[in-house]
């Protein structure tokens, strides 16, 4: 095997390497409480917010309609009892029971409001609920996929690591270093010879160029200075 297709096939084992590696990070980076989810729990927690705060409301306004109520039972109890005969003190409890009735009618107007709003309130709450979780199925699902694809990389890593020492240690180290220095300048090394032309820098080879490149000793490109490939 030429020394140049050894030093391509460390290159793509290299590139390889790197994207397995990409793909790990990636995955680790998705793992734990989505935005999804952290959006989806903080709406059913807003709605659940708003459906107490209404529901409250109406208890309040019930009790007070309640307690209106046995005021108002207290004055006609009061006003039809024949016990009060001053006619001052029997016109105050009549604008008192007209002022109780008046504020009861009111009382139970917003109250009819209020239960209208809260199951308004609790339909959006149970539709947040709903919403919620079918995220978190969803995240659960994703979860478990990362999970399980995390330890795969793992073991590819290692197993590409391995052969590219391997690879590495069947190479003249004169040639690694010329490798490396070019990948240090150039990202990638080896470039393939596509149409009479260096892939890495698309510039065309001269013909003795194309010749001295199918031959088995490393010949670099002359614009860019990669280690030309043709097969
Ligand atoms: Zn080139």
């Amino acid at each position: 095997m030429s020394v140049v297709i050894k030093l391509l096939g460390l290159q793509e084992l290299e590139n390889e390497i790197r994207a397995t590696e990409k793909a790990l990070e990636a995955s680790r980076g998705k793992l734990g409480e989505s935005q999804a989810l952290k959006k989806a729990r903080e709406k059913v927690n807003q709605a659940e917010s708003i459906f107490n705060e209404l529901s409250s409301r109406q208890k309040s306004l019930e009790w007070q309609a309640e307690d209106l109520k046995a005021k108002l039972d207290r004055a006609n109890e009061q006003l039809y009892s024949g016990r009060v005969k001053n006619p001052k003190e029997l016109s105050n409890l009549q604008h008192e029971a007209q002022l109780l009735s008046s504020n009861i009618s009111k009382t139970d107007e917003e109250t009819l409001e209020v239960i209208e709003k809260a199951e308004t309130a609790e339909d959006a709450l149970s539709q947040q609920k709903e919403t919620l979780r079918q995220v978190e199925a969803e995240w659960q699902a994703e979860q478990e996929e990362l999970k399980n694809a995390i330890p795969g990389y793992q073991a590819r890593i290692t197993e590409l690591r391995q052969k590219r020492d391997e690879l590495i240690g069947a190479i003249d180290e004169q040639y690694i270093r010329i490798y490396e220095r070019i990948k240090l300048q150039r990202g990638q090394a080896v470039a393939r010879v596509l149409q009479g032309a260096c892939e890495g820098c698309h510039i065309s080879l001269s013909s003795a160029q194309l010749q001295r490149s199918r031959s088995t000793n490393i010949e670099k490109c002359a614009n860019c200075g990669r280690i030309l490939f043709s097969e």
